[in-house]
């Protein structure tokens, strides 16, 4: 055993196990390090993702690795908190053991942190077709697919063929399904038009469809207005309203039965959050999340507390819980840590009360909402004030670095530049998150 393994292993805290390292389980380890814990992180991934940002990878203006930061580099000075990579499968409560693919972990307290998954309401065939974002594999398998799309085209016999390859449709407009339809529009007005001469590019159709009667349902009506009147100006075909009932892999099919042919199809119209077997008697119906009470606590499940996604916690207007954003996991995660100090000391603890910041998307260059309070703004400066604030909340300089680099080169050259297909897409046969663990040896 080695020194630092013989040092972490002998501490003589409670162990602190939390599952996930997301905005959530990340910032918990960071306020964890150096209090009276022995942290355990546990993650499928061994990195943080930042998911605010994939679109851009996926639609080719940052790489990968620039939204990505390993878990490893993070908790290298933290000599109380440890990380394993492996798949949580289920909790035992009353053991209080949490068992993965790698084995059992024991725990005194748990933190559940596992956040959301794309929400496909049960539909199958449209999980097993459609693409969605929700991982860095996900994001680079859009990236491949919208770009083998493109060079399908060229190929295509005639104008129906070529209209097929280049017929996007996203569903969802939220800020995800607006981020994308916006980037994807500028594609069409630079990449395509300049690159792939040989194609016609006003062929290439993008379509945002929502069962709402306009877009960024949550947003302001004013903000709401505003990302419309931008999706209309790039071009982007708004099918408001309406409802997908099924696609089989070439064909969308609308409720009311109207037909669309497409290659691509994306869907971002929910997310759930990811359970673990074991802790039922927490699970809010329908809700797909944990009901918890003020201090995270699980209800009914000592000593387990859920964050973030996952978790549903009714506090004063937010009473079916707080949005499903990176600023309400964060703020959870902070409190925990001060409460779990607090309970150390033997302290009661403290009740949450979220801080709603407001909300913002950006859709193209110059292009953006920001809702905070009774402010909204459009327009350049809100599109600065987005990037700012994502810049900040990235996690380490070097990936901060990378993405300004990206931005900067991407604002002059007017290039979505990160076009490379180095894992051509295959439909129903992409490696799911789930199948990337650690192997046995
Ligand atoms: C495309 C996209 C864009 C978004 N844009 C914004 C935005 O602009 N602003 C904003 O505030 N929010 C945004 N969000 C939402 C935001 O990312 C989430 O609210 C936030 O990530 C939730 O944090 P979390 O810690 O609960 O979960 P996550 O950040 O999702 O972290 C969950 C972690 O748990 C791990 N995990 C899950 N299951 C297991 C298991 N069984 N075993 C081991 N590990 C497991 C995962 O690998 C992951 O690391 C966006 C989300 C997406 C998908």
């Amino acid at each position: 055993m080695s020194k630092a393994r013989a040092e972490y292993e002998s501490l003589p805290y409670p162990k602190v196990v939390v599952v996930g390292g997301g905005f959530a389980g990340l910032q918990v380890i960071k306020g964890l390090s150096g209090a009276p814990y022995k942290v355990l992180l546990l993650d499928k991934q061994n990195h943080h993702c930042f998911q605010p940002l994939l679109y851009q990878v996926a639609t080719a203006s940052l790489s990968a690795d620039s939204i990505a930061h390993p878990f490893r580099t993070t908790i290298a000075p933290m000599a109380n908190v440890a990380f394993r990579m492996c798949t949580v499968q289920g909790v035992d409560p009353v053991g209080k053991v949490v068992h993965t693919d790698r084995g059992e972990v024991e725990y005194d307290i748990l933190v559940i942190a596992t956040g959301s998954t794309t929400n496909f309401f049960g539909n199958e065939r449209m999980e097993q077709e459609a693409m969605q974002l929700k991982s860095i594999s996900q994001a680079l398998d859009i990236r491949s697919d919208f770009l083998q799309d493109f060079e399908a085209a060229l190929y295509a016999q005639d104008e129906a063929g070529q209209r097929r390859c280049l017929n996007f449709i996203v569903v969802g407009a939220g800020p995800t399904g607006v981020e994308m339809a916006g980037s994807l529009a500028e594609i069409r007005r630079t990449v395509l038009k300049n690159e792939y001469r040989e194609l016609n590019s006003d062929r290439m159709q993008i379509w945002l469809v929502d069962s709402n009667d306009r877009v960024l349902k949550n947003f302001s009506e004013q903000s709401s207005a505003k990302a419309q009147r931008y999706l209309q100006d790039m071009g982007v075909h708004l099918k408001l309203g309406a409802r997908v009932a099924s696609y089989d892999g070439e064909v969308v099919t609308f409720t009311s039965g109207e037909v669309m042919e497409s290659h691509t199809v994306l869907w971002a119209a929910g997310v759930k959050g990811v359970l673990l077997p074991g802790l039922e008697a927490a699970e809010v119906p329908k809700a797909n999340r944990y009901g918890v009470d003020r201090s995270n606590q699980l209800n009914g499940i000592p000593d387990v507390f859920a964050l973030g996604d996952v978790a549903l916690m009714n506090e004063g207007a937010w009473e079916r819980g707080h949005p499903q954003v990176a600023p309400a996991a964060i703020q959870q995660a902070q409190l925990l840590v001060k409460n779990l100090q607090r309970r150390a000391n033997g302290r009661p603890m403290l009740p949450f009360t979220y801080k709603d910041k407001g909300s913002m998307a950006t859709i193209g260059r110059y292009k953006a909402v920001v809702d905070a309070g009774n402010i909204h703004v459009g327009g350049m400066i809100a599109w600065l004030g987005w990037m700012f604030v994502h810049l900040m909340a990235l996690v380490g300089y070097r990936n901060r670095l990378q993405v300004l680099a990206g931005w900067a080169w991407k604002y002059v050259s007017w290039k979505n530049t990160i076009r490379l297909i180095i894992r051509p897409y295959v439909r129903n046969a992409t490696v799911t998150e789930q199948e990337v663990s650690v192997p046995s040896h």
